[in-house]
């Protein structure tokens, strides 16, 4: 692990917790917040600070087109940003992994990932630990915090852009620790912060959120966006099953969830992605993926398999938890495709910084 020094972050100390948080407003927010000065500003001097900090400054010092008294009074009533890196864990497959320091000691982590074509993902988290328990991710096994604000999601994404050189970032996916849906408030500040033409300009076409299945929120996206790609962690599609691997199924059951999806599908003109954490010995069976070939049959989805990334300790009733082997998750992935469905396989990427699909929150 790489100790990062922080030094050189002007983030909101700990000694002016009344100072308001830039870096998560949505434009228009910014520019009420900034006409509400005693002297107010026009809008256009928001525009200016809502890019500056899109480009990933972290004082009113650096933002160079404002005269040295507005910079100081902004300095006196705000903080551009409020988190830090605290390390930085780097895998040999190019993953990047931060570990990122809250104001109140939180700790969370988000990943760079990069492809073969040297394409850049950003996984952001949502959540400081997660209240739904998945029994294989290490997230859920560490209990829930709180829910992270806007201005918390957005650094995220600026603090990896800060490690991507050459290549900007071109997609996001709510992917991180924590549950998306249950935190839809925040998120959709930040999106409407990320995605803004004004500043970073992420188009949301490029942004997936992933789900562990919360219906009343995927009613909300439907009703009141963002369409963004709706990703929904399925894992099991037998009911008692998902109910024993995934708490959240008990109060979410899968006829209602896959109406919601349908509903989500039908708005947003989107094709949906189910996942699936392959678990050796668990959900691999010919039943298994029956079941997944009834609930995905009328919808238009892709079923993204991912061979569970092992965290140790991880047990389910009684027995360790264990990823399938080659054999059974190409198996299981021909019983899919066989039944008509749609199959990708997820890059086994990030293991060695404990950066893959439910391993945050491991220092490795
Ligand atoms: S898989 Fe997602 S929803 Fe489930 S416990 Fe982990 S972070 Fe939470």
């Amino acid at each position: 692990m790489e100790s990062v020094t922080t030094a050189s972050w002007k983030c909101l100390k700990k000694s002016e917790p009344e100072k308001k948080v830039l870096s998560g407003l949505p434009l228009n927010e910014l520019i009420d917040e900034l006409k509400s000065l005693p002297a107010p500003l026009p809008p256009f001097r928001a525009k200016q600070i809502f890019k500056w900090i899109s480009r990933g400054i972290t004082s009113f010092e650096e933002m160079t087109d404002l005269d040295k008294s507005l910079r100081e009074n902004l300095d006196s009533r705000f903080s551009v940003r409020s988190s830090e890196v605290s390390a930085r864990l780097e895998d040999p497959d190019g993953t990047v992994k931060l570990q990122i320091s809250l104001l109140d000691e939180s700790k969370i982590e988000a990943v760079l990932l990069s492809d073969a074509e040297d394409r850049k993902t950003a996984c952001i988290s949502t959540q400081a630990g997660c209240p739904v328990g998945c029994v294989f991710c290490k997230t859920g096994s560490l209990g829930f915090s709180r829910n992270l604000n806007s201005a918390e999601i957005v650094e995220q994404f600026l603090h990896l852009k800060a490690l991507s050189t050459g290549t900007n970032i071109s997609n996001i996916v709510i992917m991180g620790m924590g549950e998306p849906l249950l935190n839809l408030a925040e998120l959709r500040r930040a999106l409407a912060v990320l995605s803004d033409a004004e500043g970073l300009g992420i188009s949301r076409r490029r942004v997936t959120v992933s789900t562990s299945g919360v219906i009343s929120g995927i009613r909300d996206l439907t009703d009141n966006g963002p369409h963004i790609r709706l990703a929904c962690s399925l894992t099991s599609a037998r009911q008692d099953l998902r109910n024993r691997l995934m708490p959240i199924g008990e109060t979410n059951p899968l006829p209602l969830l896959k109406k919601a999806l349908t509903a989500y599908q039908q708005k947003s003109g989107q094709r949906i992605t189910l996942e699936a954490v392959l678990l050796g010995g668990v959900n691999t069976t010919p039943a298994d993926a029956a079941a997944m070939i009834d609930f995905a049959r009328s919808l238009d989805a892709v079923i993204n398999l991912i061979p569970w990334n092992p965290v140790e300790g991880m047990i389910f009733e009684g027995k360790p938890l264990r990823e399938p082997s080659r054999a059974e998750a190409e198996t299981f992935a021909s019983l899919l495709e066989k039944g008509g469905l749609k199959v990708t396989r997820r890059y086994r990427k990030g293991r060695g910084v404990a950066g893959a699909c439910g391993q945050l929150g491991v220092v490795p």
